[in-house]
């Protein structure tokens, strides 16, 4: 192997050789784009395996198939379906590439251009105001053009996301009797145990007594050897008899919606897996990488130099496609069982040419409707209710509808009244005190009895300090508090959107602001018995009108509807209006900040937070038994709950201080 040399530059790095890496090449050098070009390779393995088998349909004249020609192994023009038999595929074929012809094919041209081959992981792919460059075994090797084709790490799933994983065991077998059709393939065949996730059955004959026989797995358990040994076994003596095993291949691919952990780099051109092309719902990307190396190879060349290539930011797909794929992924995940049913019925009804075509997604949207009029309903209807429920305008959307209801029902009314304070109690039980009763799982993630002690006495310490300085200086402790809790709101008003901290607090301070200053009067009537202070203006709620704008130029629709509300909320009570805020925004946005970070369901969660959640509620009891203020408490008269404030404010103190270290860990 030739020796690298540090200061070299080359025209072209690959870091990773596999399959994308090798379907562009192959393309560059059909079009003569390789000559003179110094390309050095950089993948820890050596490829010299047979390690896939890359299988794809097309129809004869594409272009896929003229190229590839010498690779394809072996090809089938019909499929048998479950219940629905022997298909012909016509116009279409399906075909099948083992990928060590492949690389064998690349190792040919490797050693005719003569270029430069690094065995080692690159650890890291970048760019700077020299260009772009990687690091492997501890040495910076520069590249006019890096096309980085390493195995892709996806980024935890969001809100709406899924990650499962299509895992297979296929066995190369040889069998005694002849195999009945060998230019037949049977794919999805769902004669097999499911076993808690959705499971089928490939079969690819190569000859008429040798076949690939393969047990697919889609969930999020990966399918082991030893548990698809009984399996493949039973299904092959059903189908085939006896046979000798001559192979195994043993793969895994992610089928996932969630993002690919990629940085945007000057002169780095992401492939394969990396770049999104393996299609979520099915695992097949080969076509896919195909066609992304003949538009790059068609960029090359006309543009004749690698430094011209237009660097490409990969995104994960959106449109109706990924739509669909999201759809099922979600279904394939938290119903296994429906998988079997969804994909019996998807070809048993479709024709198998329009199912193809459709995950070719090249059907057009009435064609799309007419293969999910033949899918059963019911899971498909249930995954898009809880994708709608995920999306991120949904929460404020309510929340417009729910401002827009108590208005309807007029102010001060008794169902205004019953529907606002049923609302504000129960949210309060459910998500609004226990987001803030779970602070001392932040730290370790779970309860520390040695630790635990001494957390709790220094959370009612600063609870205790903050009642004591508004016993003796109540207009500072009203400050203070309006300011921790501007500075709060904000933080996790800010993460949500996407603010930098400074930005955050503004919105924090303008945002209790306008709550309070639409309210002048009934703010004021609390503020001067709990804090002998008022607010000498009042906000028109119109204040709010340029945030609205700028939102709307954002294009975050959650933020435009958490200002309409909010906007909206200037005409309903104060309680109600800072209600809807604290509990339908704040606390379940910082809940589902807590719950990413400590990885607990949100069962677990509210179950964790029971006590201190308890106990809050009875030192609530406690203060407005004994509070000074608080003689003749009356619910009906706004101006007494400022009680309520106090005691918000004491225990929020140190929630806001745990929250705070929540969110500096979070952005380390
Ligand atoms: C067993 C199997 C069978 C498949 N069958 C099909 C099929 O029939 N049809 C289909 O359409 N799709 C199929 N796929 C999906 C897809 O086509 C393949 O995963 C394909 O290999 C993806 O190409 P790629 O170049 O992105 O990744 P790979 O082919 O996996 O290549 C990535 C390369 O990067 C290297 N690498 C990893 N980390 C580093 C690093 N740090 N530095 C340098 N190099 C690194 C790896 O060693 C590897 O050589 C299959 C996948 C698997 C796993």
């Amino acid at each position: 192997m030739p020796e690298i040399a540090l200061s070299k530059t080359y025209d072209y790095i690959f870091a990773g050789y596999g399959a994308a890496a090798s379907l562009l090449i192959l393309q560059l050098h059909h079009k003569n784009l390789l000559d003179k070009l110094n390309i050095l390779i950089v993948d820890p393995e050596r490829k010299n395996k047979n390690d896939k088998t890359f299988c794809f349909w097309a129809n004869k004249d594409e272009d896929i198939v003229k190229d590839l020609k010498h690779l394809i192994k072996h090809s089938w023009s019909n499929v048998l379906i479950q219940n629905a038999g022997n298909t012909p595929l016509a116009p279409l074929t399906y075909h099948h590439i083992s990928s060590i012809d492949l690389y064998d094919e690349l190792l040919k041209l490797e050693k005719s251009y003569n270029w430069d081959r690094l065995i080692s992981a690159v650890d890291k792919v970048s760019s700077d105001e020299n260009g772009a460059f990687i690091i492997a075994k501890g040495e910076i090797l520069r590249g006019k053009k890096i096309f980085d084709s390493r195995t892709p790490i996806y980024e935890k799933t969001k809100a709406g996301e899924t990650h499962i994983f299509q895992s297979f065991v296929g066995w190369e077998i040889e069998t005694n009797r002849l195999i009945e059709n060998p230019d037949t393939c049977r794919l999805m065949d769902f004669d097999v145990e499911q076993k808690g996730s959705t499971q089928f059955m490939y079969v690819l004959p190569f000859s008429p007594t040798t076949a690939l026989v393969e047990l697919t797995r889609f969930g999020s358990e990966i399918l082991c050897e030893t548990a698809a040994e009984k399996q493949l076994q039973d299904y092959i003596h059903k189908h085939f008899g006896e046979f000798k095993k001559q192979a195994i291949e043993i793969g895994c691919i992610p089928m996932s919606n969630a993002e690919i952990r990629n940085d945007t780099l000057k002169d780095v051109v992401l492939l394969g897996a990396r770049n999104y092309k393996v299609k979520p719902s099915t695992g097949y990307a080969f076509k896919n990488m195909y066609h992304h190396a003949s538009e790059l190879v068609n960029s090359i060349s006309n543009l004749k130099t690698p430094k011209e290539l237009n660097v490409e930011h990969a995104k994960a797909p959106t449109g109706r496609f990924a739509f669909y794929d999201s759809l099922l992924l979600h279904i394939l995940k938290n119903k296994p069982q429906n998988g079997k049913i969804i994909f019996q019925d998807l070809l048993k009804g479709v024709e198998i040419n329009t199912v193809l075509r459709f995950l070719d997604e090249k059907t057009s949207f009435s064609e799309d409707l007419k293969i999910f009029a033949k899918l059963p309903w019911s899971p498909f209807l249930s995954a898009l209710f809880y994708k709608i429920t995920q999306m991120s305008w949904f929460r404020p959307f309510i929340l417009m509808l729910l401002c827009l209801l108590l208005i309807f029902l007029g102010k001060g009314t008794f169902l205004q009244s019953i529907i606002g304070y049923g609302l504000l109690i129960t949210g309060l039980i459910t998500v609004g005190i226990p987001h803030g009763a779970v602070d001392h799982l932040i730290e370790t993630g779970k309860w520390d009895s040695k630790k635990a002690p001494r957390f709790i006495l220094t959370y009612l310490l600063q609870a205790a300090a903050m009642a004591f300085l508004w016993y003796l200086l109540p207009e500072l402790a009203i400050i203070i508090f309006l300011v921790y809790s501007s500075w709060h709101f904000g933080q996790a008003d800010g993460k949500q959107w996407g603010f930098s901290p400074v930005l955050s607090f503004i919105w924090g301070v303008f945002l209790l602001f306008y709550i309070l200053g639409t309210h002048m009067k009934e703010t004021n009537s609390i503020t001067s018995i709990i804090g002998h202070l008022t607010l000498p203006i009042a906000f028109p709620s119109w204040v709010i009108i340029p945030w609205i704008i700028w939102s709307i130029i954002r294009k975050q629709a959650s933020f435009s509807l958490t200002l309409i509300w909010l906007f909206l909320s200037s005409q309903l009570p104060l309680l109600f209006a800072f209600g809807i805020y604290f509990i339908g925004q704040h606390s379940i946005t910082s809940w589902k900040h807590i719950s990413a970070h400590l990885k607990l369901s949100n069962r677990k969660i509210w179950l964790q937070s029971l006590p201190f959640h308890t106990g809050a509620w009875i030192i609530l009891m406690l203060f407005i038994y004994f509070y000074p203020a608080s003689k003749g408490f009356n619910v009906q008269d706004t101006s007494q709950w400022g009680i309520f404030f106090i005691f918000i404010a004491c225990i929020s103190l140190p929630h806001v201080i745990s929250m705070q270290s929540l969110y500096t860990k979070k952005s380390d």
